[in-house]
């Protein structure tokens, strides 16, 4: 499953924003399976609203949505690359994640102390980005001897290292890795180290309840920051999505309105991660269940049903398929039949996003 880290300095409301994910999917439970792994680990459910069509036109008695791992990764502070509060520890915990959401305070409350003294989500996030850059360049210094020494003669070897010297050159002006033009050999041969500043970010910026609808100045500027890093904005408010949980479904409808908004930003906190991994979503359906499976893109029709299961992928045969929108508008699969919508797909089919499988196999 894909793991997303939480991450953030001290008091801009990361513990909140994973209680309300963790408290919202467990709301959810009696529809969507759900469990808690460890305290700060949380499986959550990517909304997708496709599921609920194709569960009417199926009659299922389930849905099954997606879903991904967050994990609360508190005590990033100044000086964390250098040992400084619980460290190292935390950077190996965020070397593990497929993605980070940058939480960052864009909201002010005298009772709430800001470890720096005052509210500046652009000197907040450097903070965090200068200690996710120190790791890597000590973790790119120590890679670099090594391979330098065994590049004589190894083609292999002379790949990482030059893919090294441009990191150590970007790192050490304060770039991430992220935005280095490296090759497709050269990535990969550094994917191993892990690397903080490779990772895919949003940031999610925690404001108060009047400010969900229009934002506010700080937000914008860490959009700014945002559109030079390659990273995405998402606008939240921590607290607000705190209290929707305790609320029934017309309550929640009549609290947000009265906010000036759809949803309090949670949904597409959730919808954005699993977008930025470059995820597509492949849809099955019957009278037991209709679910969506998570695959990348590109991936073959077996590959995908190996996701389902290993045997799928072994014993495939066929796939048969129709696009979303085509079943929709068809109104049912046989009537999507009839249209000739439902085509027979081998071996080498690309699945694409929102394709609605049936897998033909010998197991
Ligand atoms: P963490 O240290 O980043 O995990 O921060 P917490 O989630 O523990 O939040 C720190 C404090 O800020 C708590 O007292 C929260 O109730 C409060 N807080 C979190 N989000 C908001 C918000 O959107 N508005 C206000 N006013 N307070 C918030």
């Amino acid at each position: 499953m894909l793991r997303a880290g939480i991450v953030g300095l001290p008091n801009v409301g990361k513990s909140t924003l994973f209680n309300a994910l963790v408290a919202n999917a467990k709301a959810q439970a009696a529809n969507f399976p759900f469990c808690t792994i460890e305290p700060n680990v949380g499986v959550v459910a990517v909304p997708d609203e496709r599921l609920e069509v194709l569960a009417k036109i199926s009659n299922s008695e389930q849905i099954i949505p997606t879903r991904i791992e967050f994990v609360d990764i508190a005590g990033l502070v100044k000086g964390a690359s250098q040992g400084e509060g619980l460290g190292n520890q935390f950077l190996a915990n965020i070397r593990e994640v497929d993605a980070i959401v940058h939480v960052v305070r864009c909201f002010e409350d005298d009772d709430i102390i800001h470890v720096s003294g005052s509210v500046d989500p652009v000197r907040d996030i450097e903070v965090i980005n200068l200690e996710l850059a120190l790791a890597d360049l000590s973790q790119v210094e120590r890679r670099i001897d090594r391979a330098r020494k065994q590049a004589r003669g190894n083609k292999e070897a002379q790949v990482e290292v030059e893919a090294l010297e441009k990191l150590l050159a970007a790192l050490n002006q304060g770039q991430s890795a992220r935005n280095i033009d490296l090759t497709e050999e050269e990535a990969e041969s550094v994917r191993s180290l892990g690397l903080l500043t490779a990772k895919p970010v949003i940031y999610a910026t925690n404001v108060t309840e009047d400010d969900l609808a229009a934002g506010n100045a700080w937000v914008e500027q860490v959009r700014e920051v945002a559109v030079q890093e390659q990273a995405q904005v998402v606008v939240v408010s921590a607290q607000v999505e705190s209290e929707l949980v305790e609320l029934s479904d017309a309550e929640r409808a009549d609290f947000l309105s009265a906010l000036g908004v759809e949803e309090g930003g949670l949904r597409s906190l959730i919808r954005a991660t699993y977008d930025l991994l470059g995820l597509r979503t492949y849809l099955t359906t019957g009278p037991k269940e209709t679910r969506a499976w998570t695959i990348t893109a590109g991936m073959k029709a077996p590959q995908a049903a190996g996701v389902i299961h290993s045997d799928f992928e072994r014993g495939f045969i066929r796939a048969e398929t129709v696009a979303y929108q085509d079943l929709v508008t068809a109104g049912s699969m046989g009537a999507a039949k009839e249209k000739g919508w439902v085509r027979s797909e081998g071996k080498e089919y690309i699945v694409q996003e929102g394709d609605v499988l049936l897998f033909r196999t010998n197991v």
